[in-house]
């Protein structure tokens, strides 16, 4: 029983070190590329899972991390901050997946959320395709096959929720921190925030009350919040718009990214409709 149990631990550290290491700065990038490499990366984050990342440092620990990957992979658009710095004096081979990535601005500054778009996620899903298949060539086809089923899926996402969304007049949701940005550029929706593009402080009473006029005035039955920001303010806004909270995910630090984009866009449906 012992020796069983001892060879198990020794294969799966096998199996383990087979795999391409490749570290990510937070749980978004580590759900695009399990997509693409699945079996044949091991995935590692920067910003541990549950941690707000708009507001994150990375420790010597995460710099040791880094020297032991074969591939770093980060959004960038000012998603983390801290990249360049971290970066200096590394040979490791990098990709910035927002690449390419038509931009929008939101308040005066570039809207970090590329991935939150489905079309835009593609474009992202394209670059770390490229990078895994550059340093990995031998596993191309299994990298290439793994791109195209991601990108059909979400394409067949975008379809069924473009044609729902063009079926009704009503485009205005209300949600916790203005994430949403190329979503709603796909689906010709607007959003309405109660924080900003890099999620900063609480609002003032003043803004809360105007978002509460807002809710009413525009017959807002549902106000989003994440799971990780700003649950609270959400609450009293919804309290006294009288209307309900439901959860929607950045995917900043948890969710499962095709699930979970499906799942937002049925809720927003829901609420709009
Ligand atoms: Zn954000």
């Amino acid at each position: 029983m012992v020796g069983c149990g001892k060879e198990n631990v020794k294969s799966e550290a096998q199996n383990k070190s087979d795999k391409l290491k490749v570290l990510v700065s937070f749980h978004a990038m580590e759900e695009l590329v399990e997509l693409i490499g699945d079996d044949k990366v091991d995935v590692e984050v920067v910003i541990p899972e549950g941690t707000e990342a708009h507001d994150f440092e990375p420790t010597t620990k995460d710099i040791k991390e880094l020297s032991k990957s074969k591939l770093f992979v980060y959004n960038g658009l000012g998603m983390e901050h801290w990249v360049e710095n971290f970066l200096k004096n590394s040979k490791v081979e990098v990709v910035e997946a927002s690449t390419n990535v038509n931009t929008i601005k939101n308040d005066g500054v570039t809207d970090p959320h590329t991935w939150l778009g489905l079309k835009d996620a593609i474009v992202e899903l394209e670059n770390i395709k490229n990078a895994l298949i550059k340093i990995d060539s031998k596993n191309s086809d299994y990298y290439e096959k793994n791109y195209e089923n991601a990108k059909q899926e979400l394409e067949s996402v975008y379809d069924e929720y473009k044609t729902k969304f063009d079926s009704i007049e009503n485009k205005k949701f209300v949600t916790g921190h203005k994430a949403f940005g190329y979503l709603c550029r796909e689906f010709g929706l607007d959003q309405v925030a109660i924080q900003g593009v890099f999620a900063e402080g609480e609002p003032s009473p003043a803004k809360l009350a105007e978002l509460v006029t807002y809710c009413k005035d525009n017959n807002i039955k549902t106000v989003f919040a994440e799971e990780m920001g700003s649950t609270k303010v959400a609450e009293t806004l919804a309290r006294e718009a009288g209307a309900k909270v439901e959860t929607i995910e950045t995917f900043e630090g948890e969710g499962d990214y095709i699930d979970g984009m499906r799942e937002n866009l049925e809720k927003i449906y829901k609420a709009l409709k």
